[in-house]
């Protein structure tokens, strides 16, 4: 008989259990959702062997000598996946005191509670992110790439990242960060070091300063947004010569667009111009929701960032919160008409805005806004594989696809927050989690005050 051999590997004092190449794991479960089927079906098995899926179905033969991990009545399910995130930030408490954070906190001690970030995303399911923008105002590092490149070798846990460095935008615009400070207060004004870019040479130059850096997508923001100062919500904010620039210097260098936009009149030249996911989309008419059917572009809805908003709404300042209602009175119609058409939704959240590893709760704003629970699934698993570029490695549980497998209790096409209860996770063939989460909530928040509800 095999011997079974565990590494043992102690991250903060908990123990991840890393299991040796071509070992056989069988996992069972009473359900199992494909990632991209219509149905479940019963009596799931996955059979995993090193970092791959060698075989998966119902009532399928398990081979001998295979460690068997029987998860009872639940259902088993692609590693999630959330198209938009900034686990290196977090702007879920008091707006103005995150803003002084941002002063005090050095650089290093913020990349050190985003290992934190991290491991909270992981632990409830989510195996892969695309992290959209990380900036520290005055500074030049690059902690998404920092974080990626750990989690990649095994210093850390926490799930596949494509990262996207700065967010590239406009002088005065939503990513400028010092945006809403006293003019000079940092010395000279941002550049495309900073993604600060104005013109189409100057957009082409932040795009291959980020690739060079270590982007794996590009970021831009072409409409204004909620949680900045000096610009309205859903004004342009680069000129469509801009964005034509953007896309073909970004797609060039095969790296695709997604574009911060609330706007309408932004998010048509957006789609006119080829991005590949509009992200928010807010006011977007029915008219901008057919032309992205049409030419296939993602909408990425992140409900959950309005959400939070509007439950914190004393958190921000009188000018956030206008714009914060505006966006969320609008939304509702644009999600429910995307829905209606057809338009490809992917699943992203923004968290950060909200307290990192709460992420599955969009789940259930997906549905209550119309979408099927099983489309929403897909949403967050062969949806988001698509729109990051990587469905020939995950998304679905098939033969070949790299062992990205979760198990959540009951039935989610029945209760769709059981996508909130995930109890199992297994990251390409290792388990990162079986039983209770390590960390309820991240404890080492700057805003101890803020700290993420209990529900
Ligand atoms: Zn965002």
């Amino acid at each position: 008989m095999k011997i079974t051999r565990y590494v043992a590997v102690v991250f903060f004092g908990v123990a991840v259990l890393a299991h040796a190449a071509n070992e056989l794991i069988a996992l069972k479960a009473a359900r199992m959702f494909d990632g991209k089927s219509n149905t479940l079906v019963q009596n799931g098995v996955l059979v995993v062997e090193g970092d791959k899926i060698v075989d998966a179905g119902s009532n399928i033969p398990i081979p001998a000598g295979a460690q068997v991990i029987d998860l009872g009545d639940s259902t088993l399910c692609p590693g999630f996946m959330d198209a938009h995130t900034h686990l290196t930030l977090d702007f879920s408490g008091d707006y103005n005191q995150r803003r002084l954070n941002e002063l005090d906190l050095n650089v290093s001690e913020q990349a050190i509670i985003a290992t934190a970030h991290a491991r909270a995303t992981i632990e409830s399911g989510f195996t892969t992110v695309r992290d959209l923008g990380s900036r520290f105002i005055g500074s030049h590092e690059f902690v998404d790439v920092a974080l990626r490149n750990s989690i990649n070798k095994g210093v850390i846990v926490g799930p596949r990242m494509l990262v996207a460095t700065k967010g590239i935008g406009a002088t005065g615009g939503h990513f400028d960060p010092t945006n809403g400070f006293r003019d000079f207060l940092f010395g000279l004004e941002p550049d495309y070091t900073d993604g600060i870019a104005n013109g189409p040479d100057d957009i082409r130059k932040a795009v291959r300063f980020e690739v060079k850096n270590g982007a794996d997508v590009i970021k831009a923001a072409v409409s204004g947004g909620v949680l900045s100062l000096t610009d309205e919500v859903d004004t342009p904010q680069l000129t469509s010569a801009e964005m034509v620039a953007l896309v073909d210097e970004s797609h060039r260098l095969r790296k695709k667009v997604a574009v911060h936009c609330h706007g309408d009149q932004p998010a048509r030249e957006a789609i006119e111009a080829g991005v590949d996911s509009i992200e928010h989309g807010s006011f977007m008419k029915l008219e901008t929701l057919t032309m992205m059917k049409k030419k296939g572009t993602f909408l990425t809805p992140t409900l959950m960032a309005t959400e939070w908003i509007m439950g914190k709404i004393d958190n921000y300042p009188a000018a956030l919160q206008a714009k914060a209602k505006a966006a969320a009175a609008a939304r509702t119609e644009m999600f429910r008409n995307a829905v209606k058409i057809g338009v490809k939704i992917s699943f992203g959240t923004d968290a950060a805005v909200y307290p990192h590893g709460q992420n599955a709760k969009e789940f259930r704003l997906m549905v209550d806004l119309g979408m099927a629970p099983i489309d929403a699934l897909k949403s967050a698993t062969s949806t988001d594989a698509e729109l990051l570029g990587i469905r020939q490695k995950v998304g679905t549980l098939e033969k070949e696809k790299l062992a990205d497998v979760i198990a959540m209790p009951g039935d989610p096409t029945a209760d769709i927050t059981a996508t909130e209860r995930v109890s199992f996770v297994m990251k390409e063939g290792k388990i990162i989690r079986q039983g209770p989460p390590s960390l309820q909530k991240v404890e080492n928040t700057p805003f101890p005050e803020q700290a993420a509800p209990a529900d």
